[in-house]
């Protein structure tokens, strides 16, 4: 029934998300000219005036900066459910560094309820509907998480220290998994998410690079493995939920990175681009979708296409200085967008 409800909107869906300013921003002018309550969205280039000024574009959701947690994942709920009915999804943060990604898939450090982000809301929900149906179903919830970073895989829910590199299979196989060697957890409440997403915290710190650098440089991935029994005939189905918090969409200055810091940008680049051209490729319902070009699009390939739903949130931030980060971003979005 979820997913009837679901396919209405087809299987493509992109929100928007404008960031409020920072407390010592306030007063500052917004390059946001207009949002509207159905998706559209209009932005003003701080440099020019006249017609060329303002740019429009339009989503299936645009939630203004002082959209709460909890409204930003009622549109999101009806798509969390459908996994337990045995669907697959990914949920998307893009965006550039500080324009609120973590602050959507995670919330702050060590949020109060009200501050949950999407990942605690939709463990939480898929807790209480399976609970709800446990006269009939039997549920089993198992959640891991990896971060990729330069093209390579780590686990992040590792208890011993280990930092090797993990393999991606593609999911043919008999459990499913297309990382069979990440840990997976069993997780009943909300206090093992909580539990589980410190030690993953706590392991993407590792290193020399401070979290908020190593974070905005990689994309993590938490995914959900949901497993239904039916009591009743026996069957068994399957759904997986992949959460995905992106590496920062912002280009960088090309005459001053160096080193590592332009090995990352490349790989950062090469994988979001990979990401949206395999969105659009969905999108339009081309036949040839480009899934081995990134790690990120081969561990998702299952999950992306055919009865699978994809929620893509896009950033933006508000400031003048963001302005030409937030065209892009834009513009990303509207190539993912279907049509
Ligand atoms: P990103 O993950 O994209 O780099 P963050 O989520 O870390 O960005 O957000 C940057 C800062 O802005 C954080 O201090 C965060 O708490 C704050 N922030 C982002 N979005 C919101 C929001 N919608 N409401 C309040 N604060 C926000
Ligand atoms: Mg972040």
């Amino acid at each position: 029934l979820y997913n009837q409800v679901q396919d209405l909107k087809g299987n493509i869906r992109v929100f928007c998300r404008v960031r409020p300013f920072h407390p010592d921003q306030i007063g500052n002018r917004s390059t946001i000219d207009y949002i509207g309550e159905d998706g559209s969205i209009v932005i003003a280039n701080p440099l020019k005036v006249g017609k060329d000024q303002r740019k429009s574009f339009t989503f299936n959701r645009v939630f203004n900066p002082s959209a709460a947690q909890e409204e930003v994942f009622l549109d999101t709920q009806p798509l969390i459910r459908s996994v337990l009915d045995g669907f697959n999804v990914c949920i998307f943060a893009y965006g550039q560094t500080g324009s609120g990604k973590t602050h959507t898939m995670t919330g702050p450090n060590n949020p109060s309820p009200s501050d949950w982000g999407v990942n605690l809301r939709a463990l939480n929900d898929l807790f209480h509907i399976s609970q709800s149906r446990k006269d009939h179903m039997t549920y089993g919830i198992g959640v891991q998480m990896i971060e990729i970073y330069n093209e390579q895989v780590k686990d992040l829910l590792s208890t011993d220290g280990s930092n090797k590199r993990l393999e991606i299979r593609n999911n043919s196989q008999q459990n499913g998994l297309n990382v069979p060697d990440a840990s997976m957890m069993s997780v009943n409440c909300t206090q093992d998410v909580l539990d589980l997403m410190s030690l993953g915290h706590k392991n993407r710190a590792v290193g020399s690079t401070a979290l908020n650098e190593r974070s905005s440089r990689s994309h993590s991935v938490l995914t959900v493995h949901v497993k239904g029994i039916d009591q009743v005939s026996g069957a068994i189905l399957r759904g997986c939920l992949h959460l995905v918090d992106l590496a920062g969409s912002e280009r960088v200055d090309k005459s001053e990175a160096t080193g590592d810091r332009l090995k990352e940008a490349q790989h950062i680049n090469k994988s979001l681009s990979a990401l949206g051209d395999v969105i659009a490729a969905l999108a339009q319902k081309n036949s040839h979708v480009p899934y081995r070009n990134s790690k990120l699009t081969q561990l998702l390939q299952g999950s992306l296409g055919g009865q699978a739903k994809t929620l893509m949130f896009v950033h933006i931030s508000p400031d003048e200085e963001s302005y030409s980060e937030t065209l892009s971003t834009l513009k990303f979005a509207e190539r993912v967008a279907s049509v």
